[in-house]
């Protein structure tokens, strides 16, 4: 027993870093505001395992290191065919085609049909991101004293974060739209920025931009073989963090490094979703839909 001063959170601050490591820790509502500058929530978890980077700096070296290793990179070349060749494959693309030993497919939210097999397992989702224009260092300071990077655990949750150089917040969500680029995604994202921070209720974003992650049945990311191909897929949103690990596995498995290859996410291929050949025209009403268990979650939560 405690005799101490030490409060439950402590304590299991101190369990969860000598159970697994990684040090995690409740917030209570009566300290929220040493971490984020809103009443919105009612407390949180700091989970000191994760972090942000600057992506396109991320993308500019992994760049940098594979060409200095030799990598030919073709951009705006896509792949129109992949057929059986022998013991090999031969892939055509709109620039010619070549014969390859080995191919692995890392097309993620952006599969097409050259790949029905994969198309017919991820569903796209837009994800889409708004800066903020650069706001004074006192508001960031209240906002976002810790300069964390934050995620809500609704179903249809926003992500926020101050920009690398600390002087806009990013704020981030799913997106329902399919076509063009709606006005309506982005208003949202504005009127759920000004719900956390009423203070921004007149502040002008700066950027606004989107993107496809790629969501599979049970959301788990993963490396598997089919007909000789092999697949590094289903980030389900997080693949700045999973590709790249993923990845590593996925080419120690092609040069055949049995130890370093081995991964708990090597395993079968995500299940097909019925009714679906890559068209996700359901994913409106999806999403629309998940808006609508989170707002009952939060119905319930607040009687
Ligand atoms: C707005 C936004 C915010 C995000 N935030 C985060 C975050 O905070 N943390 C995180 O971990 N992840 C985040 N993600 C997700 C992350 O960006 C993706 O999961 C990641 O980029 C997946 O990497 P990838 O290399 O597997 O696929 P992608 O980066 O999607 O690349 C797939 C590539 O395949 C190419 N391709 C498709 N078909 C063909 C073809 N036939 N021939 C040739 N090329 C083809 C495409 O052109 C594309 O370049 C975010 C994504 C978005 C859009």
């Amino acid at each position: 027993m405690d005799t101490n001063n030490t409060k439950p959170w402590d304590a299991a601050r101190r369990d969860s870093r000598r159970n697994s490591g990684i040090e995690a820790y409740a917030v209570p509502y009566a300290e929220q505001r040493k971490y984020i500058g809103t009443d919105v929530y009612r407390g949180g978890t700091v989970r000191m395992d994760i972090g942000g980077l600057h992506p396109a700096k991320f993308h500019a070296e992994l760049m940098r290191v594979a060409l200095a290793s030799g990598v030919a990179v073709h951009g705006r070349t896509p792949v129109t065919s992949i057929e059986r060749d022998g013991s090999g494959f031969r892939v055509v693309t709109s620039a010619g085609a070549l014969e390859a030993r080995q191919v692995l497919v890392c097309t993620n939210g952006y599969t097409d049909g050259v790949v029905p097999f994969l198309r017919r397992r991820l569903v796209p989702v837009r994800s889409r991101i708004i800066a903020t224009e650069e706001l004074a260092p006192e508001v960031m300071a209240r906002l976002m004293p810790k300069r964390m990077m934050i995620t809500e655990n609704r179903e249809v949750g926003f992500y926020y974060r101050p920009s690398p150089d600390g002087k806009r917040i990013l704020l981030g969500g799913r997106d329902g739209s399919r076509v063009g680029d709606p006005v309506a995604p982005k208003l949202l994202l504005r009127r759920g920025l000004v719900n956390l921070f009423p203070e921004l209720e007149t502040v002008r974003l700066s950027h606004s931009w989107f993107g496809n992650v790629a969501m599979n049945r049970d959301m788990i990311p993963r490396i598997f073989e089919k007909d000789g191909i092999v697949y590094a897929t289903g980030f389900c949103g997080s693949g700045v963090v999973w590709a790249p690990w993923i990845g590593m596995h996925a080419a120690h498995k092609l040069m055949g490094h049995e130890g370093r290859a081995r991964s708990a996410f090597d395993f079968r291929p995500p299940a097909f979703i019925p009714f679906y050949r890559g068209n996700p025209w359901f994913m409106p009403a999806f999403i629309q839909g998940y808006r609508m268990r989170d707002r009952i979650a939060m119905w319930r939560a607040s009687r």
